[in-house]
């Protein structure tokens, strides 16, 4: 792609079609594709050619769509998967098997957290759980032999931790292992993880990707710096040859996109969580609006932090971007032009109060969602975090009286009239 700014890529990137071909991003709803020889198909199936040949693998639609996010983020390489859940799980399983075991912020999204401590422990992988403010000696005490990555989110959801990048990159490098960064809640938009360090960005375009709430989604961008032959034994996966591809070796054969491409040709082709390209299409048309709507998420979520901050029945408020936030000056250093639209806070009186709160708002909908057009509200002890005890919920940064407050598009002040209309009621 031409060296354009984020504003452009988020039009421009991914499909451009050429002479007579549909102007904006045709949706391929075909499972399959034709070939004229048995040959020429059977050298897709070897990898020795690149091409399209079942939807499972590769759609171009997809294609196209994780091409756009790629550019986006300034990696070399993306695939798109059917959900976020997925594209962390692959994102983590493309360099892990049983034995082996990976470091996790204790800050991250509660499903990336039963991900790893409960299912990949099932699968023999197990984790070490770290605090995002541990300093790095203290990080440095959590790896071993059989360490194979570091996973945190630029902004952690709910707890609203803006991680140090830099300060886990250099943990993990020196440890001879690449860093994985959620980067669901910034958006490239706000911050691009890979011009600090990171070496594999995930997605959940669910959120503010899509942006409506219309496809759940995931996708995972590769920078191409993890430098996989330097720590060959560490990871055989991509530098050793594949029983299954007839001995291809990933690092040897496709460079800087052996990671994406061992995902697409092995993880995709034995757990297929695939988008459907008519999701990928709605994602696309989400991700023609990106950088419109979120400095307008973020405009219309510091109007509320402040106005929170500043109400007598408001016991706490977290927002990064609010002056005197515990994470306003790493938000200032790695997101300058703004965080994200959420933001949590607590009413005095605890859990009880804040519960009853949230039935009073009437703009303001409960709903398991978060990062979308529309301003909504969750419960995260009990709901999204319901199944974590209170001990791994302080843990993770979300207290028990947390409301976690997803501010939408619409007019600031709409927003603010309807916390205050339920705010008299309490
Ligand atoms: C929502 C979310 C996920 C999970 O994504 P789904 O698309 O719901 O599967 C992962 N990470 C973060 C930070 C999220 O907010």
């Amino acid at each position: 792609m031409d060296n354009y700014r984020i504003e452009t890529k988020c039009i421009q990137s991914g499909y451009r079609p050429s002479k007579g071909e549909p102007r904006i991003l045709p949706i391929i709803q075909s499972t399959t594709f034709k070939y004229d020889t048995s040959d020429q198909m059977g050298k897709l199936f070897d990898l020795e050619e690149e091409g399209y040949f079942y939807t499972r693998l590769q759609n171009p639609t997809n294609d196209f769509v994780a091409q756009k996010i790629c550019d986006l983020e300034g990696g070399v390489a993306a695939m798109l998967t059917s959900s976020g859940q997925a594209a962390n799980y692959y994102a983590v399983f493309n360099i892990c098997e049983a034995g082996d075991h990976v470091i996790c912020s204790s800050s991250i999204y509660g499903g990336t957290f039963n991900l790893l401590t409960v299912t990949l422990k099932k699968m023999g992988v197990e984790s070490t759980i770290v605090d995002p403010d541990a300093s790095l000696e203290e990080l440095s005490k959590a790896f071993q032999p059989n360490t194979k990555c570091v996973v945190a989110e630029t902004i952690a959801n709910p707890a609203l931790v803006v991680l140090d990048i830099e300060k886990f990159a250099q943990a993990a490098h020196s440890h001879g292992v690449p860093l994985i960064i959620d980067n669901t809640f910034a958006t490239p938009i706000n911050c691009r993880p890979f011009e600090w360090g990171a070496d594999i960005v995930t997605h959940s375009t669910t959120k503010y990707m899509d942006g409506h709430a219309a496809t759940v989604g995931g996708c995972i961008v590769d920078s191409g710096n993890f430098d996989w032959e330097a720590h060959a034994d560490k990871f055989p996966g991509l530098t050793k040859p594949d029983d299954s591809y007839h001995g291809v070796v990933y690092t040897e054969r496709f460079g800087k996109k052996a990671y994406i491409t061992k995902a697409t040709a092995q993880l995709m082709r034995d757990l297929g969580s695939i988008p459907s390209p008519q999701n990928s299409f709605i994602l696309n048309l989400g991700l023609e609006s990106l950088h419109l709507r979120v400095p307008r998420h973020c405009e219309n979520a510091l109007a509320v932090a402040e106005y929170l901050s500043q109400h007598e029945k408001v016991a706490w408020v977290k927002y990064p971007g609010l002056k005197g936030d515990r994470y306003y000056e790493a938000a200032r250093k790695y997101m300058p032009d703004g965080t994200c639209g959420v933001l949590c806070f607590g009413l005095k009186g605890g859990r009880e109060v804040s519960v009853g709160f949230m039935d009073k708002l009437r703009l303001a909908a409960i709903v398991t969602h978060v990062a979308d057009a529309r301003t909504c509200i969750l419960h995260p002890a009990s709901h999204t975090h319901r199944q974590m005890t209170d001990e791994q919920l302080v843990e993770a940064g979300v207290a028990p009286d947390l409301i976690r407050f997803s501010v939408g598009i619409e007019n600031k002040d709409d927003i603010i009239a309807d916390l205050e209309q339920a705010l008299v009621t309490v």
